[in-house]
């Protein structure tokens, strides 16, 4: 019988370091979230950040505009924030208005502060292998790795999912950890050929249930990042219950990467507040 990773409690631990680190520091950091539009999801995941913030002593400030606010309005918003010595972090809730170019957006967030990690800086010094900000989730899909002593080196490691949220920043993180690393998307044929062969599995599509018991490795590690909402249910892109038997760890779809992004973040906050503040 496979076990449940406890994001939740790996999370706790984090943002515990965090709250006694943030009770030495004489300025409180950050952290500054621009919404544009109302988006339901969107404003589901904000609260939680604001919570995580308050929770952990982060100043927490939360720009919201109107869906139909101009470009130009936006940026220099950020080039004040960029300006601001008492912000340490500034993040882009995404999605944005299509109307609106949301790279563009993003890359006017100067890359010490940018910790979304998905300016083009950032995206260049990771692919790189430099030191920069890393996108939350695949850097807590990462700390869930390595809170639960998987090891990385020498594994074939299955992605399903490309984004520059989840996939693509998780090709370099497993690559400096020295795995072997398949990308699939939907575009690719015969998907469960690639996962069945994977040690580790890491599946984000927001398709539910994409991979059940016959698409798995006996004693695969699965990292289950998907979210699909149903009413007041929240599915992942795993049937957990029918692949529990079959992997040896899996994350549930609610208390798994979810608390180790939004720890993630208040750790790249954190990490830019230390850049900026050298002398504390
Ligand atoms: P995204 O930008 O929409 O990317 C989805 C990826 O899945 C794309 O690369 C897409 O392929 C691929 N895909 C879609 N259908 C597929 C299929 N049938 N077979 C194989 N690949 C398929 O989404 P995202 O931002 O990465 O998020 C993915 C999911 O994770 C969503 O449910 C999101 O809510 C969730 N998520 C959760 C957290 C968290 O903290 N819990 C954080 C981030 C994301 P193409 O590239 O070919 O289109």
């Amino acid at each position: 019988m496979g076990k449940l990773i406890d994001g939740k409690s790996i999370s706790e631990n984090i943002k515990e370091n965090i709250r006694n680190d943030v009770k030495t520091f004489m300025i409180k950091p950050c952290l500054a979230v621009i919404q544009i539009g109302d988006d339901e999801a969107s404003n589901i995941y904000i609260k939680a950040k604001e919570r995580a913030c308050n929770d952990t002593g982060i100043y927490f400030k939360h720009i919201k505009y109107d869906a139909n606010v101009l470009e130009k309005e936006v940026i220099n918003k950020i080039i004040e924030l960029n300006n601001d010595e008492y912000v340490s972090g500034i993040l882009l809730q995404l999605p944005i208005p299509s109307n609106l170019n949301e790279q563009r957006i993003i890359n006017h967030i100067t890359s010490g502060k940018d910790v979304d990690g998905l300016n083009d800086i950032n995206v260049g010094r990771l692919t790189n292998g430099k030191d920069g900000m890393v996108p939350c989730t695949a850097l807590g899909i990462i700390e869930l790795l390595k809170a639960n002593e998987v090891e990385i080196a020498g594994k074939n490691v299955c992605i399903v999912g490309r984004s520059k949220l989840v996939g693509r920043p998780l090709v370099s993180l497993f690559l400096a950890e020295n795995a072997t690393i398949t990308v699939c998307h939907s575009k690719t044929n015969n998907l469960s050929e690639f996962t069945k062969n994977a040690d580790i599995l890491v599946v984000a599509t927001g398709h539910k249930w994409l991979i059940g018991k016959n698409d798995i490795k006996e004693g695969a590690v699965v990292i289950d990042v998907g979210v699909t909402r149903e009413g007041n249910k929240i599915y992942g892109d795993v049937n957990t219950d029918e692949v529990l038997k079959k992997v040896s760890l899996i994350t549930p779809s609610v208390g798994g990467v979810g608390p180790m992004t939004v720890a993630m973040l208040l750790s790249n906050t954190i990490k830019s507040y230390k850049k900026m503040n050298k002398n504390i």
